[in-house]
């Protein structure tokens, strides 16, 4: 979080899997425009996207980078945090390839 603005409860934070374009509910920033999604909002969009079967691999979400003090953020969807059992603590190369930038985790 970037600590200058609010958090206030939104109803369209979009999130598009392929082609498919999905509207969930959850809270945005009102400085940075930073995006939070309850977990419990997540899964139901995940459930919906399995049955339309466009949850497979690889895992693609669309996001928003934020703006930070420091730079440009990242927040990594907790699907695959969870999927990938990440800690929070690891080791990343991260790559520049064209327009995709490719995260490894190390170790
Ligand atoms: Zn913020």
């Amino acid at each position: 979080m970037c600590g200058k603005g609010v958090l206030v409860p939104v109803d369209d934070i979009v999130s598009e899997i392929e082609t498919y374009t999905f509207v969930e509910r959850g809270r945005r920033c009102t400085a940075c425009g930073e995006e939070f999604i309850p977990d419990e909002e997540s899964q139901r969009m995940i459930k919906v996207a399995r049955r339309l079967g466009l949850w497979g691999e690889p895992l693609r979400l669309h996001r928003k980078l934020s703006r930070s003090g420091r730079g440009t953020v990242l927040r990594i969807p907790t699907d695959i945090e969870r999927s990938l059992g990440l800690r929070g603590d690891e080791e990343v190369t991260i790559t520049k390839a064209g327009r995709k930038i490719v995260v490894e985790i190390r170790g």
